[in-house]
């Protein structure tokens, strides 16, 4: 088999874990397999280069972060093929550039557009085990980028997809994916195997396991995913093609994210090409936006319209909503940010009624306040007041029979 091995942060956090992952790589290969490994930055790395940047500006220049963020992989590159080596073994380290991996120029959130990937075949080919940096490309200019924070997993199974690799195993600091966060909810069950689908909704929700690109990969190239620990020989969790086992569950799992803000623009006019106006400027700051809430005016003239964007895009997304604001005459802007989204997510909700209402009447109960709500066939979110984030994750994962095999 062709195996892409990927290790996050706190697989490689020290020369000690280097020794360990390349005792685990070398172990796959004396099994017969070729072994591509891809590497993140030691934990803590990519956030002391941010701080650092921060120390300097509060608004750094975006490829200057490119340039100063891919420096952490070059060490855990370096480090473990030097750990491989050491065991006998041949390995070779590669940075992006190296690879050939291509993306667009959008600097700390670029895309992968493709891979070249001939010098990790000539590596296989001799005999060595490649270790590839995640998180970075380069772009047509040959300036480095980077694919945005937890980017290395969408590394390995772009280069999966690649060279049409039999597995890509994620390794990291959890057993697997959980029916919710552990840290939260101390009943969270291990699932065995969960659905791209499934699974995309889940990353994108905030279960922080797997970068939402790196699933969006592998649901189109078809690549099975493995994320399971580094730290034992637990078997993890699987993330394949739909099956029918998985679709008689209604609810698969519960996911919170902290990490957005509500931006309301209040008493916009309500006429044609509004909306337009607004969005068009968002996207044209590369800003994704994630749930939008237009009210219906009350008086015909005015409408307020209230949309969530990540908290990395915030200031920009603010800045923006204000200057359009004052263009439209519009009566101002407001942030939220004591905001978080809850979510429930599974592949049997659209043959299933009721779900959503499930949901909404659990919290009524509870007293949570929804201030927004977005559905799709296998999800349903809500965002709600940030204190209530914990009480809503435990008892929906309560009310869906999560904690039960
Ligand atoms: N080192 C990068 C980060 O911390 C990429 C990764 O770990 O996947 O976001
Ligand atoms: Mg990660």
């Amino acid at each position: 088999m062709l195996i892409v091995q990927k290790y996050g942060g706190t697989s490689v956090a020290n020369t000690g874990r280097i020794k360990a992952v390349a005792e685990r790589v070398v172990a796959a290969a004396k099994q017969g397999h070729q072994v591509i490994v891809v590497v993140s930055a030691m934990s803590g790395e990519t956030d002391k280069l941010i701080r650092l940047a921060h120390e300097i500006s509060d608004r750094p220049d975006d490829r200057e972060m490119d340039m100063l963020l891919s420096s952490g992989e070059r060490v855990t590159i370096a480090l473990t093929a030097i750990a491989i080596q050491k065991l006998g073994h041949k390995s070779m380290s590669f940075t992006g550039r190296q690879v050939g991996i291509i993306t667009d120029s959008v600097h700390t959130k670029a895309m992968i557009e493709r891979i070249e990937a001939n010098r990790l075949k000539i590596a296989l080919d001799e005999g060595k085990i490649p270790v590839v940096a995640g998180f970075q490309g380069i772009d047509e200019f040959s300036d480095v980028t980077t694919l945005g924070r937890g980017g290395s997993d969408t590394t390995a199974v772009a280069i999966a997809a690649a060279l049409k690799a039999d597995l890509c195993e994620i390794y990291t600091d959890v057993e697997g994916v959980y029916t919710t966060d552990p840290r939260i909810v101390k009943e969270a069950r291990k699932l065995g195997k969960i659905s791209y689908d499934e699974m995309l909704e889940m990353a994108s929700l905030g279960a922080r396991v797997l970068h939402g690109r790196s699933v969006e990969f592998a649901k189109k190239y078809n690549v099975p995913l493995v994320v399971r620990s580094s730290f034992n020989y637990a078997p993890g969790t699987l993330v394949v093609k739909e099956d029918e086992d998985m679709e008689k569950i209604v609810v698969s799992g519960v996911a919170a994210d902290k990490n957005q803000v509500r931006i309301t623009i209040m008493a916009v006019p309500d006429k044609p090409g509004i909306a337009a106006s607004i969005f068009n400027e968002i996207a044209s700051a590369n800003i994704v936006v994630d749930m939008i809430v237009q009210n219906i005016s009350s008086d015909g003239n005015a409408t307020d319209m209230s949309f969530t964007v990540s908290k990395a895009d915030s200031k920009k997304a603010l800045e923006i909503a204000k200057s359009v604001s004052d263009k439209l005459g519009a009566k101002g802007v407001n942030m939220n940010t004591d905001v978080a989204k809850v979510s429930i997510v599974g592949v049997g909700m659209v043959s299933h009624f009721g779900v959503a209402a499930k949901m909404f009447e659990t919290f009524a109960k509870e007293g949570i306040n929804i201030m927004m709500i977005s559905t799709s066939e296998i999800k349903v979110s809500c965002v709600i007041d940030v204190k209530h984030t914990e009480r809503a994750v435990q008892v929906l994962h309560d009310i869906f029979g999560l904690a039960a095999a």
